[in-house]
C-alpha cells in the first residue's frame, strides 16, 4: 500500500498549483485540500462565510487568517486527513496562517513543503487562459477545452473564467503573493522542509520531479539534510528554442497558442503587457 503523505505545495498562482496537487493526491491516495475551492463552495452556496469571504476573493484579497484558520482546522480533523495525511493548496498563504498550521499538526510534522518556481511571464498568460469548472473544480485553457464549450467533461457542471481573474485582481494577487506568501518561502527552508522545484514543462515531468523529491525526503536512511540538495537544485527539462516566448520564458505544448479575435474562451487583452504584475 502507498504510505500517506503530509505536503504543502506553495507557488504563484498559475504556477500549476492546482495541477499537480490533483496528481499528487492521486498518487499519495491523499485529500487535496485547496482553501480556494472550500472558499468557491462557500461562495457558490452563499452560506454566511461565503457571503464574508466573497468580497475579498473578487478584490484578490487575502481571507483574514483566524477565518482560514477555522476552516482548515475542520477540515484537518477528519477521518481522511488524519488517517492519510493531505496536499495543501493555497494554504497557508502568510506566515501567521504557517504557524497555526505547525500548531494544528503538533508534534505531527510535514513531509515536505514544494515550491513550485515558475517566472511570472508565463504565470501571466496561463491565468489569463485559465478557465474552470464550478462543481468540480478541474481546470481549463483555451488551449485545453472542454469537449463542449462551457460544460465540464468530468462533472458537466458550468465552466467559467474565474471572477478573480480579471487583470486588476491578477496583480493584486501576485503582489500579494510577494509580500504575504513568499516570507513562507525562507520561513520552510529554514525549518528544514522545503524543496524548490521548477513547474516549467509539462505537468507529467513537473509531478516527476516532485516525486522524486517526496520520496528521496522519505526514503529509508535518508540524510535529513538532504532537503538543502533540493533547494539547490532547480531542474529544467529539455528544451528547444521554439519552446520559448518573446521574453525567453520556456513554454510548455498548450502555451503555444495565441489569442484569437472573437473567441470568449480566449484572454483578457488586458494582460498582454507581459510586465504587468511583476
Ligand atoms: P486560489 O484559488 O488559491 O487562488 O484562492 C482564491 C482566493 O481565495 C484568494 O485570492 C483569496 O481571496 C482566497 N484564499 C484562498 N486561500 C486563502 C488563504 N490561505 N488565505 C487567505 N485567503 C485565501
Amino acid at each position: 500500500m502507498v504510505p500517506g503523505a503530509r505536503l504543502i505545495v506553495l507557488g504563484k498562482q498559475g504556477a500549476g498549483k492546482g495541477t499537480q496537487c490533483i496528481r499528487l493526491s492521486h498518487h499519495y491516495v491523499i485529500p487535496h485540500i485547496s482553501t480556494g475551492d472550500m472558499l468557491r463552495a462557500e461562495v457558490k452556496h452563499r452560506t454566511e462565510l461565503g457571503e464574508e469571504a466573497r468580497t475579498y476573493m473578487d478584490a484578490g484579497e487575502l481571507i483574514p487568517d483566524d477565518v482560514v484558520l477555522a476552516m482548515v482546522a475542520k477540515r484537518l480533523d477528519q477521518d481522511d486527513t488524519k488517517e492519510r495525511g493531505f496536499v495543501l493548496d493555497g494554504f497557508p498563504r502568510t506566515v501567521t496562517q504557517a504557524e497555526g498550521l505547525r500548531d494544528l499538526l503538533s508534534p505531527v510534522e510535514l513531509d515536505l513543503v514544494v515550491n513550485l518556481v515558475v517566472p511570472t511571464g508565463l504565470v501571466l498568460r496561463r491565468l489569463a487562459s485559465r478557465r474552470v469548472c464550478l462543481d468540480c473544480g478541474t481546470n481549463y485553457s483555451t488551449s485545453n477545452r472542454p469537449r463542449v464549450d462551457w460544460i465540464c467533461d468530468v462533472c458537466s457542471g458550468e465552466v467559467v473564467q474565474r471572477e478573480d481573474d480579471t487583470a486588476a485582481a491578477i496583480r493584486r494577487r501576485l503582489d500579494l503573493y510577494e509580500t504575504e506568501t513568499a516570507p513562507l518561502i525562507a520561513w520552510y527552508r529554514k525549518a528544514g522542509t522545503l524543496a524548490s522545484i521548477s513547474g516549467v514543462g509539462e505537468p507529467e515531468s513537473v509531478s516527476d520531479r516532485i516525486i522524486l523529491a517526496i520520496d528521496a525526503r522519505r526514503a529509508p536512511g535518508a540524510d535529513p539534510l538532504a532537503h538543502q540538495g533540493y533547494e539547490a537544485h532547480e531542474p529544467h527539462p529539455p528544451h528547444h528554442a521554439h519552446d520559448h516566448d518573446h521574453e525567453g520564458h520556456l513554454l510548455t505544448d498548450g502555451e503555444h497558442e495565441h489569442p484569437h479575435e472573437h473567441d470568449p474562451w480566449q484572454h483578457d487583452p488586458d494582460l498582454d503587457d507581459p510586465g504587468a504584475g511583476t
